[in-house]
């Protein structure tokens, strides 16, 4: 059999995650999301995600049924040698075609084995499978190859192994990069902005519930621990490019929403503060009160932070903020100070920020919503978001 990749693009995807410690609760997925998120950024549309415990019969009906469905199929885990490690029995059977112990692989497997002076065990054979239809993808750090299955009808299933530390490396090495220079996902585009100060359904609200409900191009939002995102997604139609198709729909967000957005992509505070201070050759020392170190916290890897003092009182007036945003920066040489300080105020939080900088001295005031730990994070949030704003003000 002949198969005609290079047909068929790969536009939809599903993940199959397998393994009964993910099933009854003892390992958290995180292959999923990791492929999900590759995927997207790829441009393709990830129609569905299974967990799946080790049972055949579920295994093999979830890829037949995926394979129905969607262009490419990506699963996780049972590629282990005991018995309870099936994945690779599940797709043999749905395609038809029986497994036999591969002798390059078999040769590799035992090489493994002799290189730490242990005997091979026929367990470990299985390890060595392949289908007439599948090439395996050799595993670096460990002892169970993926597959790489081609479909006549130009779908493709990618088998990858279970722990985290192997199946990263091989997507990201092998199986990723074969799948673009397939084509993977040509044709959905998508753009990223983030946005500060505004709630999501206040934003959904300025959008318009007629444009959230579009299909191509469309616009969604989502509310993140530390922005609200507004995603558009399109795909290109017979008269216009996707980027054309994005374009637009951007310009609509902007128009509605463009005072709110201070990033772009999946940017995070640190790296949007982190470009200011570069472009103005400065650095950034802070100092909070009443945050519970959050703000520290979310600026954590900020190359240009010099110190992150707490204080413990909570009531300071306007002049000892300012006063402390000034004393920070010239105790720790940086050419930024930043202060907050966060109170409960009724059921929300009472924020205070101070900026001192070479170039002149802002003081602003906010009421973070809600109270507690999330009030604090909300004061953290509102202090980045204040110090970005006075960074971009800045010519240099
Ligand atoms: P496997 O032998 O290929 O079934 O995978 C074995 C180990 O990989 C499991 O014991 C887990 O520690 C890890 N693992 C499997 N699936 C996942 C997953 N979806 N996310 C994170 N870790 C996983
Ligand atoms: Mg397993």
């Amino acid at each position: 059999m002949d198969p005609s990749p290079a047909l068929r693009g790969l536009r939809t995807a599903e993940i199959l995650a397998v393994g009964a410690e993910l099933t009854v609760g003892d390992t958290r997925d995180t292959n999923s999301g990791e492929l999900a998120r590759s995927l997207t950024e790829a441009g393709v549309a990830i129609a569905r995600i299974d967990v799946l415990p080790d049972r055949l019969a579920v295994v093999a009906g979830t890829f037949r049924a995926a394979l129905r469905r969607a262009d490419l199929v990506v699963s996780t885990g049972g590629l282990g040698p005991t018995p309870d490690d099936l994945t690779r029995e599940a797709i043999a059977r749905v395609v038809g075609e029986a497994p036999e112990v591969d002798p390059a692989l078999e040769a590799w497997l035992r090489s493994l084995w002799a290189r730490r002076n242990l005997p091979f065990l026929e367990i470990n054979r299985k390890q060595a499978w392949l289908i007439p239809s599948a090439s395996p993808l050799p595993n670096p750090n460990g002892t169970a190859p993926g597959w790489w299955i081609d479909r006549p009808d130009g779908r493709a299933v990618v088998l990858l192994p279970g722990p985290p530390r192997e199946m990263r490396p091989m997507w990201f090495e092998q199986a990723l990069p074969r799948l673009l220079a397939r084509g993977l996902g040509r044709g959905l585009r998508s753009r990223t902005l983030r946005l500060t100060g505004i709630g999501e359904s206040q934003a959904a609200d300025l959008l318009g519930e007629a444009v959230l409900r579009r299909a191509n191009p469309e616009i969604a939002t989502y509310a993140r621990a530390d922005a609200v995102d507004v995603r558009i997604t399109a795909t290109a139609r017979r008269s216009r490019p996707a980027e054309a198709l994005l374009d637009e729909a951007e310009a609509y967000v902007l128009d509605r929403l463009g005072s709110y957005v201070w990033a772009r992509g999946s940017t995070t505070w640190p790296e949007a503060i982190q470009a200011e201070l570069d472009r103005l050759g400065w650095s950034i020392a802070i100092v909070e009160a009443g945050t519970d170190g959050s703000l520290g916290g979310l600026l954590a890897g900020l190359a240009g932070l010099r110190r992150v003092e707490r204080q413990a009182d909570r009531s300071r007036s306007a002049a000892a903020i300012e006063a402390d945003a000034r004393a920070v920066a010239e105790r720790s040489g940086a050419e930024v100070g930043l202060a907050v300080s966060a109170r409960p105020r009724g059921q929300d939080t009472a924020v205070s920020v101070a900026i001192a900088t070479p170039l002149g001295d802002r003081h602003e005031r906010r009421l973070g919503f809600l109270g507690g730990s999330a009030g604090r994070s909300r004061a953290a949030l509102i202090a980045a978001a204040a110090v970005l704003a006075a960074l971009r003000r800045f010519e240099r």
